[in-house]
């Protein structure tokens, strides 16, 4: 008997999932319309290389919150791993985020920390101490508009094809800016990828007796037995999927972005000696290239003569691709404004993840997200039938 549906085996899904069964004592019925689980953190070897390809674009894993942390290490082990992102404009390399190196290397400079704060506080100074609004003045406002326009500004119009002065500032607030020699891509206290990857952490997670998983099940395929029409007011149900899909689009559609991936094997042993190099000029369409072999440096059974690159390039999702980034224009943000009370109105339906509240979600955020739901809104559901 069926007590609890998840749509989506993500880690918000899986997460949920899990901790029903095992904390609750709950029979879950795990559905996924994809034919395998995990969500976009899904990885599988190439197989001709046997190098682990994350199938989503490269996930690391970082988190500042001890409970996730201990959490995930229920599950797997990880790696040292440490990211380090670098950027090539107008034929050179430099580190990202923005550090002194950075600095120094674009101006042609040896400023020490101070110096350095004070020539990208003038070079701020044009928006007059002016609360920056949007993602342009908040990148002018965080290093000056020359490593703005170099580093940012085109990067950002190939990532979102959104004039910067429509993004919300948050969107870069996320990359830290240091005016110290630290080229840490995260700031987070624990960081690493799982050392039998990404596919082996998903699997355990489902791998529980009360758990049923059913892969390649759509929720709105009426045809099925786990359909929106056959359990909604039936047995509780957490939906991560799309929050606009859940209401058939009745206040429009919300707006994502996707990204097309590029994938090839090169008869190379190193093809750019980095995981992730970034691309910051419009005449190259691709905004990065991903190259896995660097992600593990540890496997020592990797193939010595080839690599596999993955170059990225992002676009408008249409009704059928699939959803990445969230775009969160204000007419967006109107429109979930009223999916959100429409959300109120389905009783025994919970929506979590990224996609099913439109919010950019980091794997330690939809983990850490899933733990409070299941504390927070399932344990009064599923508290008394403890295992
Ligand atoms: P998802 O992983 O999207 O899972 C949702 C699941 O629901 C999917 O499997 C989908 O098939 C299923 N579903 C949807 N509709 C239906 C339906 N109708 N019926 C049945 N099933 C359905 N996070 C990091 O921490 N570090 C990173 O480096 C990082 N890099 C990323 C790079 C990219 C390109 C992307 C897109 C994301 C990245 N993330 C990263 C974020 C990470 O992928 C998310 O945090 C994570 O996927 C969130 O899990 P979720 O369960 O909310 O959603
Ligand atoms: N960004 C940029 N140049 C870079 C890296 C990032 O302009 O070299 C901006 C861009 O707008 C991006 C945002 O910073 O969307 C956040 O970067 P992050 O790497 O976190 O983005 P993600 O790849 O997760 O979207």
């Amino acid at each position: 008997m069926t007590d609890v549906v998840v749509v989506g085996s993500g880690f918000f899904g899986l997460t949920v999932a899990e901790r029903l069964a095992e904390q609750h004592g709950a029979n879950v019925l795990l559905i996924d319309r994809r034919a395998h689980i995990g969500g976009n953190a899904y990885s599988a070897p190439e197989p001709e290389t046997g190098i682990e390809v994350h199938q989503y674009g490269t996930h690391l894993f970082h988190t500042s919150n001890e409970r996730v942390w201990e959490y995930v290490n229920r599950f797997t082990a990880f790696t040292g791993y440490v990211h380090k992102v670098y950027t090539t404009h107008r034929g050179e390399v430099f580190p990202m985020p923005i550090n002194l190196g950075t600095i120094n290397q674009f101006f042609r400079s040896a400023y020490g920390p101070e110096e350095a704060k004070a020539a990208i506080r003038e070079q701020a100074a044009e928006l007059g101490g002016k609360e920056p609004s949007n993602l342009d003045e908040q990148g002018v406002n965080l290093i000056g508009r020359p490593l703005y326009e170099a580093f940012i500004r085109n990067y950002t119009a190939k990532q979102w094809q959104t004039d910067p002065t429509e993004l919300p500032a948050s969107v870069i607030s996320r990359l830290p800016v240091r005016y110290t020699y630290d080229n840490r891509y995260f700031n987070d206290t624990y960081e690493g990828l799982p050392v039998d990857g990404y596919t082996a952490w998903l699997e355990r997670m489902a791998d529980h007796k009360r758990i049923e998983v059913r892969l390649d099940t759509d929720f709105f395929d009426a045809s099925q037995d786990a359909s929106k029409a056959a359990v909604v007011g039936q047995v509780p149900v957490v939906y991560t999927g799309p929050v606009d899909r859940y209401f058939d689009f009745t206040e429009g559609d919300l707006s994502w972005r996707t990204i097309d991936f590029e994938q090839e094997v090169l008869n190379v042993g190193d093809f750019q000696g980095t995981p992730v190099m970034n691309y910051a000029d419009l005449d190259v369409p691709y905004t990065r290239i991903l190259e896995f072999r660097h992600l593990h440096p540890e496997r020592d059974w990797y193939p010595k003569d080839r690599t596999v690159v993955v170059k990225e390039y992002s676009r408008f999702a249409e009704r059928g691709d699939e959803p990445y980034y969230p775009v969160n224009t204000p007419a967006d943000r109107d429109r979930l404004g009223r999916y959100r009370d429409l959300m109120t109105g389905e009783k025994d339906v919970f929506f979590g993840g990224r996609l099913g509240t439109y919010q950019y979600l980091d794997m330690h955020m939809a983990i850490g997200s899933a733990l409070s739901m299941v504390d927070n809104k399932l344990e009064p559901i599923f508290g008394g039938k403890a295992a």
